[in-house]
């Protein structure tokens, strides 16, 4: 098995090299679990890696971020806001219904109808995305108490009747719609760095998302995109929310300590002047804000 990994990553790094000789690729040992390797051109160590253990999403999502062209327009951007948004009022119902005692119905706006309109909301969003998101799943539910109660396992609940904790009367089992916590994780924010690592491979980069890299100090980063070409590194950040002068700071710590040969920030949002001041005097690190197109967008990483 490590041999047959071993040979997937030289043929990696060979395709990676163009020019350069790699004079060496080190794996970690067969008990160590974590796959650790060196990048190394002309015979100096330029990087240290690691591999994450566990790859932070699906296929499915992977593709759908590689192949939509629109992902980082202001309406796809608010679809994002939105989609999250609805999830954590579903999720979070389901989460506060488990430790009250009851809740009175409201004739007009029962919890049930809550959900539904909810994932409906979200469904609406799905189909503008092209993509189905949502996971069904089943809660226990005392129609007593008008509230959600945590059965544990499912196949214990549909066998024998649990009784609400709080009143005795039977849960039964309802069903209800959310995204995975993979899938939640993807749409906050993981889909930008995926998106972003696709585009540079279009322009001829060598992309690693999915690993840690370690600095001169011998500490070890969690970054978005390593990138290589032509003997060249590039360290990547990709960011969706705001954007500030903490978040740049912690990205020019890791620049400076992995020494790629160049940098970039790219964010979604807009950036103060005062922060940009700051990105510019870095040598080598480029600020990318404020994306809202692909064309901006590619014709900005064609630059890099
Ligand atoms: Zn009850």
């Amino acid at each position: 098995m490590l041999k047959k990994n071993w040979k997937l990553e030289r043929d990696y790094f060979n395709k990676l090299n163009r020019g350069s000789e790699i004079l060496e690729i080190k794996l970690a040992s067969k008990t160590d679990k974590q796959k650790t390797f060196n990048l190394i051109f002309n015979g100096v160590t330029l990087l240290r890696i690691e591999r994450k253990k566990i790859s932070r999403t699906n296929k499915k999502l992977l593709e759908w971020a590689h192949t939509r062209g629109d992902l980082v327009t202001k309406k796809s951007q608010n679809n994002f806001r939105r989609i999250l948004e609805l999830n954590k009022q579903i999720t979070d119902e389901i989460n506060s219904d488990s430790s009250k005692p009851n809740q009175t119905p409201d004739k007009f706006d029962d919890v049930l109808q809550h959900l539904q309109r909810r994932k409906q909301g979200i469904e609406e969003i799905q189909q503008n995305f092209k993509i189905d998101f949502i996971k069904k799943d089943k809660i226990g539910y005392c129609g007593r108490c008008n509230c959600f109660r945590q059965t544990g396992d499912l196949t214990a609940a549909a066998t024998t009747r649990i009784p609400c904790p709080f009143c005795s009367s039977p849960i039964t089992m309802r069903a209800y719609h959310s995204l995975p916590p993979k899938t939640e994780r993807f749409l906050g924010g993981t889909w930008f760095e995926e998106y972003i690592a696709k585009r540079l491979h279009t322009l001829g980069w060598t992309t690693f998302t999915d690993i840690y890299v370690y600095g001169n100090s011998g500490a070890k980063f969690e970054i978005d995109i390593l990138a290589a070409k032509n003997g060249r590194t590039l360290l990547v950040e990709c960011k969706t929310g705001p954007t500030g002068l903490t978040k740049l700071s912690s990205f020019i710590a890791k620049f400076s300590q992995i020494r790629t040969t160049s940098a970039a920030f790219i964010t979604l949002e807009k950036m103060n002047e005062d922060d940009q001041r700051v990105a510019e005097a870095i040598g080598q690190l480029k600020l990318i804000e404020g994306v809202n197109s692909e064309r901006g967008l590619l014709r900005r990483l064609k630059q890099l």
